[in-house]
């Protein structure tokens, strides 16, 4: 069990926010203080991964957009 620093709620040891108050669950015994190495590997994973999500989360717009002026093009013609 890990005790909550906010709210002192015992929570899951796998538990990565308090289910009590909803902060995130800093683990007292992991003293270990990260390294920059860590910092940069971690921020290096973030912009990764946040590159890999643009093309997906972009292509429905595109498509969304593309059907809206279709629909545009064809009431346009009716009128
Ligand atoms: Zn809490």
């Amino acid at each position: 069990m890990i005790t909550c620093i906010y709210c002192g709620y015992e929570c899951p040891d796998n538990a990565h926010i308090c289910p009590n108050c909803g902060k995130p669950i800093i683990k007292e015994s992991m003293h270990k203080q990260p390294t920059f190495d860590d910092i940069k590997e971690s921020l290096r994973r973030e912009k990764a991964g946040v590159k890999q999500e643009e093309p997906r989360s972009q292509t429905p717009l595109i498509m969304a957009a593309c059907v809206v002026l279709l629909i545009a093009l064809a009431i346009y013609k009716y009128l």
